[in-house]
C-alpha cells in the first residue's frame, strides 16, 4: 500500500488536530497508509513515526495542541539533518509528506523538496505571518482569546480609571495585536510594522483622558521595539513627567492553549483535505493555504521568498477608530 505521512512542526495552533485528523481520515479514504512523525523535524529525524488509523485520530477536533507533538529543531538547517531525514523516510517508504506549521517549518519544508522529496505544506501559525495564506490555522481561536482578555481589562480598567496594557503574541509580526486592538476599541496599539515611541504612547493616552473616556486600554504586540516590559519601565521611569500608571497583562502562551473555534476546526479540515487530494494527485512543493476566501496552492519558492505584510488600511482604521 502507499505510503504517506503527517508532521506538525514550530509553534502549536488551535486547529492542528483537526488537520492532523483530515490527513488521516481522507489519506486512508485515498487509498493511502498514513503515519505520523512525532515532534517536528526532530522527530522525522529521530525515526520518531508511528502509524495513524482512522481511531487513531478519535476526538482530538475539539483539542488544542498537536496529538503528534511538536518541536523546535535548529539542525535541520543543516544539510546533514535534512539527509538523514532522507534516510528515515526512505527506511518507511513513505512517498510524500504534509508539513503542518509556520513559516520557519514551511523553510524546512522547502529546503527538503529542493532535494527532490515531495513535501506540501500546510498553513498553520497563531501569528498569521506566512505569505501565501490569508489566514492561517489558529489564527482565529487566538484572537478570540486576546479579545476575551481585553473585555474583561476592560470591564476594570472603566471602574478604576486605569491605563491598562496588554501584549499579545505574534513573533516579528503585528496582526494579533492590531486586529485584537480593532474588535476590542483600544485606545492605542504598538506593533513591530510602525515605529512608536513610548512619548508618542503617552500623548494618546492623555488626549483619550481629555475626551473624556473612562479608560484606556494599549495592545502592545510581543515583537514591538517597546514591548509591554519596555513601555511599563520607560512610563515608570518618567512617572513624574506623565503620571500614568501603567498596569501590565502578558497573555503569552495561554493565547496558544484554547480550544480550536469553529472557523479553525473548518479551516483546519479543509485545507488539510486538500492538501491530501494534491498529494493523490502527484503534486508537491506546494503550501496549501487560504486566498481571496478561496483554498489555493502556492509554491513554496514563493512562500519562501516573499514576506506577509499588514494591510496599511486596518492601520488608519485603528487609528481613527480610536478616537
Ligand atoms: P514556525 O514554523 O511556527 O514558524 P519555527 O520558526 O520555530 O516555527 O520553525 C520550526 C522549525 O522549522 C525549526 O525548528 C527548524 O527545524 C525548521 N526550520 C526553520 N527555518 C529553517 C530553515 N531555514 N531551513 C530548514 N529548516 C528550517
Amino acid at each position: 500500500m502507499k505510503r504517506m505521512a503527517v508532521l506538525t512542526s514550530g509553534g502549536d495552533a488551535p486547529g492542528m488536530n483537526a488537520a492532523i485528523r483530515s490527513v488521516v481520515r481522507i489519506g486512508i479514504d485515498k487509498g493511502w497508509e498514513v503515519l505520523g512523525i512525532q515532534h517536528g523535524y526532530a522527530g522525522l529525524i529521530a525515526d520518531n513515526v508511528v502509524p495513524l488509523g482512522a481511531r487513531d485520530v478519535s476526538g482530538v477536533i475539539q483539542q488544542g495542541g498537536t496529538l503528534l507533538g511538536s518541536a523546535r529543531c535548529p539542525e535541520f538547517k543543516t544539510e546533514a539533518a535534512r539527509l538523514q531525514a532522507l534516510r528515515v523516510l526512505g527506511k518507511h517508504e513513505i512517498e510524500s509528506v504534509i508539513i503542518i506549521g509556520g513559516n520557519g517549518s514551511q523553510t524546512g519544508a522547502y529546503a527538503l523538496s529542493q532535494l527532490g522529496f515531495p513535501v506540501i505544506g500546510v498553513a498553520s501559525t497563531i501569528d498569521n505571518d506566512l505569505y501565501g495564506s490569508d489566514i492561517t490555522i489558529g489564527v482565529d481561536t487566538a484572537l478570540n482569546i486576546a479579545l476575551e482578555a481585553i473585555d474583561r481589562l476592560k470591564v476594570t480598567a472603566s471602574s478604576h480609571e486605569r491605563a491598562f496594557l496588554i501584549e499579545v503574541m505574534g513573533h516579528g509580526c503585528g496582526y494579533l495585536a492590531l486586529m485584537a486592538g480593532i474588535a476590542g476599541g483600544a485606545e492605542a496599539i504598538v506593533i513591530p510594522e510602525v515605529e512608536t515611541d513610548p512619548e508618542s504612547v503617552a500623548t494618546e493616552l492623555r488626549s483619550a483622558y481629555e475626551r473624556g473616556k473612562a479608560h484606556a486600554l494599549v495592545v502592545v504586540a510581543e515583537g514591538a521595539r517597546y514591548n509591554a516590559a519596555a513601555l511599563a519601565r520607560y512610563f515608570e521611569e518618567h512617572h513624574e513627567r506623565l503620571c500614568f500608571d501603567l498596569r501590565v497583562t502578558t497573555l503569552g502562551h495561554v493565547q496558544r492553549g484554547g480550544v480550536p473555534s469553529a472557523y479553525d476546526r473548518l479551516l483546519a479540515t479543509r485545507l488539510a483535505a486538500d492538501a491530501t487530494e494534491r498529494v493523490t494527485r502527484g503534486e508537491h512543493g506546494v503550501l496549501v493555504g487560504l486566498v481571496k476566501g478561496e483554498i489555493a496552492a502556492t509554491p513554496l519558492t514563493e512562500v519562501v521568498a516573499n514576506k506577509k505584510l499588514l494591510d496599511p488600511r486596518l492601520l488608519e482604521l485603528a487609528r481613527v477608530l480610536a478616537k
